[in-house]
């Protein structure tokens, strides 16, 4: 037998993934299950640029790179924080690396010693106390609660903040709950952070682009200059551009702590793939414009959701400003019976027997550190949406 590290051992696989695999194992057996698991935009990744990497491989930009990014997306980088964050930030203020989730890892890498303490807001997007467990650190939690419309109180985050801190994270707008901060939000957040000096702030931004009805995105280094210097603002194409499964996501920051993350990445992963990166140029220098016709989309998608939510007995949820979440509290759901006899006890069994009794897949709150609850993803058709709703509102109009 193979021996496997404490480290590992702390770690939880992956449950938005076993989710899918479940929807995915049903589909399989000819079931009619509607998969709202997902965490990835049902869209094509746009063709100038799939165009620009057709073109990286055909003029053999197929080698190594720069370890942590080619100067050329370091400069598209920059510019884009230029634009539309009021950000300014130099070469070697930026980290390239293969996906936003590995900017993540390497910061954590380069910065956390065991019993250092990161502060985690709930709901959380899964991989952040994942990757700080790995590094040997302590996730601490912050509740921001349903009724708040999930957004952390600055009390709340104050309280959580000890000497052991080394990092608090931000995601807005948020996976699981869409739900994200007004400029006015953070500078309430800014007020707590500026009276604890030695935290760092890693903000991730992933779904900026993706915010609905006229919101005005914020990022806390624009909204609080003088926490510029220790603050990591993290995103990347995944999202926006519907680029997955390219594994391309960046950031911005003070320069010795990106310094340290390319010393991780040159004896770990090295560059991110070339291919990729010349793509990315082409996504943050190029044209935006399809962004408005997908946003309609998905704004028309997240309606549709809200109104399932809103007519299904025992659901409630805030109205999400972006990302294609929305995350329904079951409170109303939990000690009932389902019309199958099944004792609806956690949240993780309202989702069994919503998979089981009405074909929907969602994934439970418990994964992201707010339970009882489920997270409904709306990257998909909106015909898969009604059918998805009608039949959400009548298992809980059945419940007893
Ligand atoms: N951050 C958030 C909030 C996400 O939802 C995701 C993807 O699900 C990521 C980061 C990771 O992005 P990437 O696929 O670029 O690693």
């Amino acid at each position: 037998t193979i021996a496997f590290s404490d480290a590992l051992a702390r770690v939880k696989p992956s449950a938005t993934m076993a989710v899918t695999q479940k929807a995915r194992e049903m589909k399989a057996q000819g079931i009619d299950v509607i998969g709202l698991g997902a965490g990835e935009p049902d869209f094509d990744t746009p063709d100038h640029i799939k165009q620009a990497a057709i073109e990286a491989i055909r003029a053999g930009k197929t080698k190594y790179t720069n370890v942590d990014g080619i100067p050329e997306l370091k400069e598209a980088c920059a510019a884009k924080f230029r634009r539309d964050n009021n950000l300014t930030y130099r070469p070697e203020q930026i980290n390239v690396s293969p996906g936003g989730k590995p900017v993540i890892y390497n910061a954590f890498a380069a910065t956390l010693n065991p019993g250092d303490e990161v502060v985690i807001p709930t709901p959380y997007w899964v991989s952040y106390p994942e990757m700080a467990a790995l590094c040997g650190a302590e996730p601490v939690f912050a509740e921001a609660t349903v009724e708040d419309g999930f957004k952390l109180r600055p009390e709340t985050l104050d309280a959580a903040i000890t000497q052991k801190t080394r990092w608090v994270i931000l995601n807005s707008p948020s996976n699981p709950t869409g739900a994200a901060y007004t400029g006015s939000d953070l500078e309430g957040l800014a007020e707590v952070l500026r009276r604890h000096p030695h935290v760092l702030i890693l903000t991730d931004d992933m779904y900026e682009h993706l915010v609905y009805d006229d919101f005005r995105f914020a990022t806390i280094a624009e909204v609080a200059p003088d926490l510029y210097d220790r603050t990591l603002t993290m995103n990347g194409v995944s999202k926006a551009y519907s680029m997955t499964g390219w594994r391309i996501g960046y950031a911005g920051g003070p320069a010795p702590l990106i310094k340290a993350m390319a010393k991780v990445m040159s004896q770990t992963t090295s560059n991110p793939c070339s291919v990729s990166q010349w793509a990315s140029v082409a996504a943050l220098n190029g044209d935006h414009s399809f962004l408005e016709e997908r946003n309609a989309a998905f704004r028309r998608r997240r309606d549709l959701v809200m109104e399932a939510v809103t007519a299904a007995q025992g659901l409630t949820a805030p109205l999400p400003e972006g990302a294609f979440y929305v995350f329904a509290d079951c409170a109303g759901l939990i000690g009932r019976t389902s019309k199958a006899g099944k004792r609806l006890d956690s949240d993780i069994d309202v989702c069994d027997a919503l998979i089981e009794e009405a074909r929907v897949a969602v994934v439970p709150g418990t994964a992201f550190g707010a339970a009882p609850g489920f997270r409904i993803s709306y990257a998909t058709s909106d015909e898969a949406l009604k059918t998805a709703g009608e039949r959400i509102v009548e298992f809980c109009g059945s419940c007893r």
